[in-house]
């Protein structure tokens, strides 16, 4: 059954580290994996993660009884709010609810899956470039066209808003639209408010479908409520839509799978529909959602204190990305590269502009670990490689 079997393509981002582990030279960075790490440049559990995780191993009430299919209730609620905020329409008109997922990608998955097999939606489109994962979705969904809107412009390195918007018009109706509601993956360039605003007239206007991918609520910003402005002015203005929220970055729970597909309706009736829906999705799917990660969110975020921690602790890493972009160009101004793009760029990845030959150059020579594409994450900077990187790249993009 099995000799015809090929071998299917390595996932990049995951080859990367597999090569950056293996690698026995000293000076070796790894700017490739899409995680926080702290100044010594190692993971960080989140001292509110780790508070919540002994409360949790003294708490004998606890169990392992299955949980609802559609997930924790006051998980749910409390990621609902979180993002739209109590006050929003939405929420106070009961037009909202939320699908507890496996992380953000179960979300988009049960949520594509929703679009395509319930509304009969065939075309999706999803931003040049994005992350890799949402082709990969939509095409093991069989979507019929995934097509690619114009989002980076690689000369000028800042956001294509004409072609973007010229996309949308041109977008047949129906079409979901897959929009990064903050720190885009992997350019880091978010619209301006005025540009979601003409963004959400023409999608109005073309009856298309917004679709947020919220991964990174948190970390454009500093700040919760700036960073889910573009979802909160999306509710405002009467869309009906999915946002996928992930918890996997802003807590640090990468491995625990903490996601919820969020929707909202122009009614309250039809949420116990879609939410029916739903169900049967995720029992066909995954059955059941896993209990650790949304424990621990629910408690933070139903709990004024640890949620005052956990926002600190967030802080903390949005405030060592900034120090990390700001160190960057630093080192390189002196070095007589005027990278203004790496301040300007928002969140845990920068779109250096470094060409393939360049980001070669870095892995193979330098030991610098990054993908092809010239992404970086931020936070594999760290104060004492930050000289070492920076002399490389100024030979990279010099000799
Ligand atoms: N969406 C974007 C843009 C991401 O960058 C990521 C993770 O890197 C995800 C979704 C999925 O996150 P999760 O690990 O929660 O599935």
């Amino acid at each position: 059954w099995f000799n015809n079997v090929d071998l299917a393509p390595a996932i990049e981002v995951f080859q990367l580290t597999a090569r950056y582990r293996e690698d026995t030279d000293p000076h070796k960075v790894n700017l490739g994996v899409g995680a926080y790490r702290t100044d010594e440049g190692q993971p960080w559990v989140l001292p509110v993660v780790r508070n919540v995780e002994a409360m949790k191993a003294a708490d004998q009430t606890l169990n392992h009884e299955y949980l609802p299919i559609v997930g924790k209730p006051d998980y749910r609620k409390a990621g609902v709010e979180l993002l739209l905020g109590k006050a929003s329409p939405a929420v106070t008109q009961n037009r909202v609810d939320a699908i507890q997922a496996l992380g953000g990608t179960g979300a988009l998955r049960i949520g594509f899956d929703f679009l395509k097999n319930r509304l009969g939606m065939d075309v999706i489109y999803i931003s040049k470039p994005t992350w890799g994962n949402h082709r990969g979705i939509a095409k093991s969904l069989g979507y019929s066209k995934i097509v690619e809107y114009h989002y980076w412009n690689e000369e000028k390195m800042c956001l294509n808003f004409d072609g973007f918007k010229a996309d949308l018009e041109s977008a047949p109706p129906k079409s979901v639209i897959v929009l990064h509601a903050c720190a885009h993956n992997p350019t880091g360039v978010d619209p301006t408010h005025e540009q979601w605003e003409q963004l959400a007239e023409i999608m109005k206007r073309k009856q298309l479908f917004p679709l947020f991918d919220c991964a990174y609520q948190g970390f454009a910003t500093g700040d919760l409520d700036n960073d889910a402005w573009p979802v909160r002015r999306f509710v405002e203005l009467g869309f009906e839509m999915f946002a996928a929220q992930s918890f996997s970055k802003n807590f640090g729970l990468y491995n625990e799978r903490v996601g919820n597909l969020i929707f909202i309706s122009s009614s309250s009736s039809s949420i116990p529909m879609i939410r029916s829906q739903m169900e049967i999705i995720v029992r066909t799917t995954w059955s059941n959602p896993p209990s650790h990660g949304c424990h621990i969110v629910a408690t933070v975020l139903n709990n004024p204190s640890l949620r005052d921690e956990w926002e600190t602790n967030l802080k903390t890493m949005a405030n060592r990305i900034l120090q990390m972009r700001q160190l960057l160009f630093d080192k390189l101004k002196v070095l007589g590269h005027r990278w203004q793009h790496v301040i300007d760029q928002k969140g845990m990845f920068s779109y250096t502009g470094l060409n393939k030959q360049q980001c070669d150059f870095l892995v193979n020579r330098k030991h610098i670990y990054l993908l092809g594409s010239g992404r970086v994450n931020m936070c594999g900077l760290t104060t004492k490689n930050m000289d070492y990187v920076a002399q490389a790249i100024h030979e990279a993009l010099t000799t």
